[in-house]
């Protein structure tokens, strides 16, 4: 009994040495922010070298690190610690960049930015969409077609993957998904909005999907079926991440081309928009710091 008693002690300090050797493993792991008690950094992303370089070269005490292909250059901007990440384009490059920096740099705010084809044709190539919604338009469900009876694109509808977590004929799937913008953000870029004289700056709704669409018909599907601004390759797989972890998040875009009004493509729109959205994050800052 005593021997057995003996045992029983001697396994539960065992155990609790192996969470006291843990735990000092865990602090040495803790994130970088945590360890500097600094701030949460904020991070900008861009998915093209154009998209993202501009932002990069305007930042303070930069250092580059690497994750994969992923590059991020940690800065400082009016004192404040922020993060341009170039992403690579499409939406898992975007997804994947966007889990990281969340584990990595525990961010406070994400800016997905760049380019941008319309879908509106009141807009135009310089102007901006703040991403009021963004959505995925490329997740999508057929209808049934026998063999021989052809493909119908018109007849697709938008699918939900975020509806639940099962398969098959839930119909709460068969819908559009819409992340909205985060309100502070929101306010920051409306707030530098007369700052940018290329364009005008609205609120509107970006379409992300791993696809150029230059078909007029079906750019204007799109556009009626998701009530979508823009469309590009990121924003929407950017905005389901930050939201499964709770971090704000906001789409900026400026358009590049738009083929529903002859708009032809302009890679200078690239370091507009970062300039813009330079405005738009030292805006954010001070409401930060004001806090
Ligand atoms: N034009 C290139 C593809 C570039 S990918 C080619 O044909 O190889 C386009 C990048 O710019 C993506 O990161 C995307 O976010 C953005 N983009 C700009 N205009 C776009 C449009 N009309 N459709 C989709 N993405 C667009």
């Amino acid at each position: 009994m005593k021997n057995k008693m003996f045992k029983k002690i001697a396994s539960v300090a065992a155990i609790s040495g192996m969470f006291v050797m843990l735990a000092g493993c865990n602090s040495s792991l803790l994130k970088e922010t945590e360890v500097e008690g600094a701030q949460r950094p904020i991070i900008i992303q861009g998915p093209m070298p154009i998209e993202a370089e501009y932002f990069a070269g305007k930042l303070e005490k930069v250092k580059v690190e690497k994750s994969g292909k992923f590059v991020f250059y940690k800065g400082k901007l009016n004192n404040y610690p922020v993060i341009v990440t170039k992403t690579g384009k499409g939406m898992e490059n975007a997804a994947a960049a966007t889990a990281l920096a969340i584990e990595k740099y525990d961010p406070i705010a994400i800016i997905n930015q760049g380019t941008s084809g319309g879908h509106n044709p009141e807009l135009n190539v310089f102007d901006i969409v703040l991403g009021e919604r963004t959505t995925n338009i490329g997740s999508l469900k057929t209808t049934h077609m026998d063999e021989g009876q052809g493909m119908d694109p018109a007849s697709w509808i938008p699918m939900d993957l975020m509806a639940s977590e099962g398969s098959g004929s839930d119909d709460s799937a068969n819908q559009v998904r819409y992340y909205y913008g985060d309100k502070d953000l929101l306010t920051a870029a409306n707030a530098v909005k007369d700052t940018y004289t290329k364009g005008k700056v609205v609120e509107g709704t970006i379409g992300s999907a791993d696809f150029w669409n230059s078909e007029v018909d079906r750019i204007k599907w799109i556009h009626e079926i998701y009530d979508t601004d823009v469309e590009e390759m990121e924003g929407a797989s950017v905005a389901q991440i930050a939201d499964a972890y709770d971090v704000a998040f906001l789409g900026i875009r400026i358009l590049s081309n738009n083929k529903t009004n002859g708009g032809t493509y302009d890679p200078g729109t690239a370091p507009a928009n970062q300039a813009y959205v330079y405005e738009v994050v030292k805006e954010y800052i001070s409401m930060i710091k004001n806090k």
